[in-house]
């Protein structure tokens, strides 16, 4: 016999008490609707001028679902630095440009959107026909996008890309999205040293760190149980008991292009009480599979014991 824990993230929003929908919103206290109704309280402060235009940016604001979405913007035209052409795409003209503001991206620490990448290379595209073809490059580049800003003197329309047309990574190779996931699982390395002395369980924690995929993708770990701090039961059944923690280290996140830990994070611990190992391993997998087929989505994120 032995007791066993699995941690949880918190399953309800802190503003609005709705819970998390999204596979990995718990994790980050993401709140879809929270997030959307903060985007059109912003709608009034700001426009490009143009109303079909306005929806346009608006419609595409909307269109977000998960954490790491680009939030789509209206961008002034004197952001942009050191504009160069480089190169044509049909009758469209491509410039690359520094963007001082840099985009919005979502802070997993203070859990806001904020702008932390300053001065970044994109790639501007500029329109001199109607806007029914930025509406079909939209499409096109879906994913890769900032939004669309304005040539005030030649009043031509630009939508903002990502820099980049090249998809490999400078230092390894390998086809990359926005950066390099191979590069980064390597990095990563450097900040898991916690290790259950247990093979069983210690080989599950390899395989499912190996298998991140995004940038939202959760760190799956081996917590030791020193690391919690204020534990309160909550809830008891036959063979588990659910308890409120403070997890001291909190989960390893990739911020504004890093990764490090968001400490003091709220999280609840089940611990079942059961015969072996084994059994444990079981009710873990048994999690994992409902998670990754979205049942429970937002159900756990890591281990300890
Ligand atoms: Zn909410
Ligand atoms: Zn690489």
């Amino acid at each position: 016999m032995g007791d066993y824990i699995i941690v949880f993230p918190k399953l309800y929003c802190k503003k609005c008490d709705k819970k998390y929908k999204g596979r990995f919103d718990a994790n980050y206290e993401w709140c879809l609707s929270c997030q959307t109704n903060n985007l059109k309280q912003n709608f009034t402060n700001w426009t490009s001028g143009n109303e079909k235009i306005d929806n346009l940016i608006q419609e595409m604001q909307l269109e977000i679902n998960k954490l790491d979405d680009i939030i789509f913007e209206w961008i002034p035209y004197n952001q942009f630095n050191d504009i160069k052409e480089i190169g044509e795409e049909g009758f469209d003209k491509v410039y690359s440009a520094i963007w001082n503001d840099g985009p919005l991206g979502f802070d997993k620490y203070k859990n806001e959107y904020t702008r932390n990448l300053q001065d970044i290379k994109v790639a501007l595209k500029l329109y001199s026909g109607l806007l029914n073809e930025i509406k079909e490059d939209l499409n096109k580049y879906y994913g890769k996008i900032f939004g669309i800003s304005q040539n005030p003197y030649t009043k031509n329309y630009i939508i903002v890309l990502e820099n980049g047309f090249s998809r490999i990574c400078e230092k390894c190779g390998e086809i990359k999205e926005y950066i390099c996931l191979l590069c980064y699982k390597n990095y990563l390395k450097k900040f898991l040293f916690n290790w259950s002395g247990n093979e069983k369980i210690d080989n599950l924690v390899k395989q499912k760190q190996l298998k991140i995929n995004f940038f939202i993708d959760i760190i799956f770990e081996f917590i030791p149980y020193n690391r919690f701090n204020d534990i309160k039961e909550i809830n008891r059944t036959n063979c588990t008991i659910i308890y409120s923690a403070v997890w001291n280290d909190g989960p390893l996140l990739h911020n504004n292009k890093k990764w490090a830990r968001e400490s003091n994070k709220k999280v609840s611990l089940k611990l079942y009480n059961l015969q072996n190992i084994d059994e444990f391993l079981n009710e873990v997998l048994k999690l994992l599979i409902s998670f990754f087929f979205g049942k429970y989505y937002n159900l756990f994120f890591f281990l300890s014991l």
